[in-house]
């Protein structure tokens, strides 16, 4: 066992690594198996990593009746950094996301995803080339944190009753018939992502660092997480450049002058919602990486944006590229820069030849397969 530790704020990599993997659902059983090969082929003779196999989703609840058992979330606590492929969340009542579950369990706050453009790629963007950023998206909190109570519940009801007695609430137009979700923001939790994602632009030499929020309709929430994230960045960050926009203006903005965005720090459902279409105008999410991680524990995930894709379950037709990606994060995380920089190298080449997968291949081109795309990249790396 070969454990990563975490001291004076810094991790300490052993040249072989153990890094508990999650297979994930779906298309988690193509693309996970790819992106070990790939990362395996990188990082070469020097250094290794040790993939130990940790069963979630589907695959655990078959063998052990759970979806997430703990042995599963211990392992990624135990070992600090681990990578995981897409889960479907089971829908039912009681069922809490298990992508949730790890994020809270860790306390992983910041989710990370780089969005750029691979020359090649497909984008529905007049100039895509344009489009270089980083968002930072707040993990634990918001409406994502699972307070809320059926329609006709008890508690519903029983809420219902303490918002109108207690408080004077008088805006619910159908409380009989009304579900409840609590938006809960705090100035710690907006504080510790926006001082994530200032440090970010200030290590890699970013221009600035945008606040996406709705605080001009939810004042103390997402306009808490405004007033904190300003606070914050003028006591901590005082050279930083730090903006902000609305989120439905971002939206409309990051489309028609993606130039104006570097770094994004954002509350958490804004952040899911722009993930996508900042990855779709790179090329979809088929392509789009992530992190979640805690800099105050060095915890970490590593995840692909997208899910498990269950039409191309299967087919040997899904994408890996956004998983390893992920993995070229978790490598440079680790301080392994060599390998991850081999792997973004020789996924350049792929794409910028036309070799890709039906998600991304041109129109007049021969979408590859998993595997044939998964050799390709290797066949790269190797000739580099
Ligand atoms: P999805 O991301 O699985 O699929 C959306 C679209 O993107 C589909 O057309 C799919 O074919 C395409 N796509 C996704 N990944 C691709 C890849 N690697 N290559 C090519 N095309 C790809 O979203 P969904 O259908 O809304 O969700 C399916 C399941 O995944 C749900 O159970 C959901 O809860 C779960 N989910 C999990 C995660 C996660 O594990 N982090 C994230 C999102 C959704």
């Amino acid at each position: 066992m070969s454990t990563i530790t975490f001291e004076d704020g810094q991790l300490r990599v052993p040249d072989t690594v153990t890094i508990p993997v999650i297979t994930g659902d779906g298309i988690g059983v193509d693309i996970t198996p790819a992106m070990k090969a790939v990362v395996d082929a990188a990082v070469g003779d020097a250094k290794h990593i040790d993939w130990l196999d940790v069963p979630a989703g589907q695959a655990a609840f078959d063998l052990t009746g759970e979806w997430m058992p703990q042995a599963t979330l211990n392992a990624c606590r135990d070992y600090r950094v681990s990578i995981k492929g897409p889960l479907a969340t089971p829908v039912g009542d009681g069922h809490r996301s298990l992508n949730v579950a790890l994020r809270q369990d860790l306390d992983l706050y910041a989710c990370v995803r780089p969005v750029r453009w691979f020359e090649g790629v497909t984008s529905p963007l007049k100039r895509p080339d344009r489009v270089d950023m980083v968002v930072f998206r707040e993990n634990t909190e918001d409406v994502y944190a699972g307070i809320e109570w059926p329609a006709g519940s008890p508690e519903a009801r029983r809420l219902f009753r303490f918002l109108s007695d207690d408080l004077g609430v008088k805006q619910v137009r159908f409380p009989c018939s009304s579900a409840f979700g609590i938006k809960p923001i705090s100035r710690d939790g907006s504080r510790r992502l926006v001082r994530a994602a200032c440090q970010y632009a200030l290590d890699h030499g970013r221009r600035f660092v945008t606040l996406v929020h709705k605080g001009n309709i939810m004042k103390f929430t997402e306009g808490g997480f405004l007033q904190w994230g300003y606070e914050l960045a003028k006591e901590e960050f005082p050279g930083l450049v730090v903006k902000d926009v609305i989120t439905d203006a971002f939206l409309q903005d990051t489309l028609l002058h993606p130039e104006n965005y570097d770094v994004i720090a954002t509350t958490n459902l804004n952040g899911d919602l722009a993930s996508d279409q900042l990855a779709a105008m790179v090329g979809g999410v088929g392509i789009a990486p992530g992190a979640n991680i805690n800099y105050e524990t060095g915890h970490a995930v590593f995840e692909a944006t997208h899910g498990t894709a269950p039409n191309l379950a299967g087919t040997g037709q899904a994408n890996p590229s956004s998983l390893l990606l992920s993995a070229v994060m978790m490598l440079e995380y680790l301080g392994w820069q060599g390998p991850a920089d081999a792997i973004t190298a020789a996924l350049a080449a792929c794409y910028r030849q036309g070799v890709a997968t039906l998600d991304i291949a041109p129109a007049d081109g021969q979408p590859c397969s998993t595997a044939e795309f998964t050799q390709a990249i290797i066949t790269k790396l190797d000739n580099h």
